[in-house]
């Protein structure tokens, strides 16, 4: 295989998922919704097959799904993006992050990130020829130290790549931490890569954050989202990127070798979700806002400590109560042990050590299912 990929090997969604399988556990390993999302969407990408609409799209993206984005970022974050050079589509945001990162890192750049990292990022820093410099968010607040952002910066800086809300501990990133985030970004002359496909999914009123929308960031600034989370629809993959037309267009350059076009009658059907009412989007987030009441409360019942999170899909607990000394090892025995399926955090870590207790369950999955994972992780005690 590619020497770059050596210790990676498969990821830990496809491991987790085969086992869910294997024993017919409970999956909230892997964090995609058993729901569908909004019927206007999925009869949008009924039409557009019917309609004919199944060939290559243009490179860019088709134009009405272009002209969405730049409204869905002026509708929720004031900004003025040209629709015709400062956006691309991808296919999903696990291209976006690919060819960004392709795109803007040479080889012997670093790459600043937090720890847990979504597994593609450090895959994705390793292909360019990247080195990951990474800064610890610690449990269960997730909060960081500035003295280890600070020394996880240096004149080889080229990126911050930053998830806010942030997979896998629900963090949403502050405005006071953004901002020294930024600050240390425009100080090395680096850019900020902002993985925001979770920018929908916030609770009890947590705000999130556009990096790009900020004094003086848009120039600085490659934002990052996906249809995924916002629809329910991680299985289409339509993702999209946006910032400065020349970087957008670096971008451009990169993916048209890696998939060239992609997702063809869903972009059309994306463009129909983001114009969707307010009432579309807040519905989703309180839904999900309750269902990780859910889970959380069902954690704690069974006695293990939680950090409670600001958004995403995820929970994160510390499952040492139940054994957990090794969580890979932990989460591999528990689908046989309990039914259930979660992803060892570790995974996401270079320090395996501080978070080698830890487990992530995703609570996108329906009522009765969250209900009956809970009680068989009590029956563990
Ligand atoms: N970034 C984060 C933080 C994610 O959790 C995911 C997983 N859905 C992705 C990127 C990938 O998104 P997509 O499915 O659109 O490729
Ligand atoms: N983003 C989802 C997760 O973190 C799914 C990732 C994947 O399947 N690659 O679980």
């Amino acid at each position: 295989g590619h020497p770059a990929l050596a210790p990676f090997g498969t990821t830990i969604f496809a491991e987790m998922s085969a086992l869910a399988v294997e024993h017919g556990a409970i999956n909230l390993g892997q964090g995609f919704p058993d729901t569908d999302g909004p019927q206007a969407v999925l009869d949008a990408a009924k039409e557009a097959i019917d309609a004919g609409r199944n060939q290559y799209p243009p490179g860019p993206g088709v134009p009405e799904l272009l002209d969405a984005i730049a409204l869905h970022q002026k509708r929720f974050y004031g900004l003025d993006v040209d629709a015709r050079s400062e956006v691309l589509v991808t296919v999903g945001a696990t291209e976006a992050i690919l060819a960004t990162i392709l795109a803007l890192v040479q080889p012997g750049d670093e790459v600043v990130t937090f720890e847990p990292y979504y597994d593609s990022y450090a895959a994705s820093i390793a292909l360019a020829g990247g080195v990951r410099r990474t800064v610890p968010l610690r449990f269960p607040d997730w909060s960081f130290d500035e003295g280890s952002l600070r020394t996880a910066f240096s004149d080889r800086t080229r990126m911050v790549l930053l998830n806010t809300p942030h997979n896998p501990t629900g963090k949403v990133f502050s405005r006071s931490e953004i901002d020294l985030i930024c600050r240390s970004a425009r100080e090395r002359g680096a850019w900020v890569v902002t993985d925001e496909v979770y920018e929908h999914l916030t609770f009890d009123g947590a705000d999130h954050i556009c990096v790009a929308s900020l004094p003086g960031m848009w120039d600085h600034t490659l934002t990052i989202s996906s249809a995924g989370k916002t629809f329910s629809t991680t299985g289409w993959k339509v993702g999209w990127v946006s910032g400065p037309a020349e970087a957008v267009a670096a971008v451009r350059a990169v993916k048209q070798f890696v998939t060239f076009v992609g997702s063809g009658p869903f972009q059309p059907a994306v463009a129909v979700g983001l114009g969707l009412g307010d009432d579309v989007y807040a519905g989703l987030a309180t839904s999900l806002e309750r269902k990780r009441d859910l889970l959380v409360a069902g954690l704690r019942t069974a006695d293990l400590p939680v950090s409670v999170p600001a958004g995403t899909y995820f929970v994160v607990a510390d499952a040492a109560a139940l054994g957990a000394t090794d969580a890979l090892t932990f989460c591999r025995e528990l689908p046989a042990r309990a039914g259930v399926v979660g992803v060892p955090v570790s995974v996401f870590c270079d320090d395996k050590k501080a978070t080698a207790s830890l487990v992530r369950f995703a609570f996108c999955k329906r009522d009765d299912i969250l209900l009956e994972a809970v009680e068989r992780l009590a029956a563990l005690r």
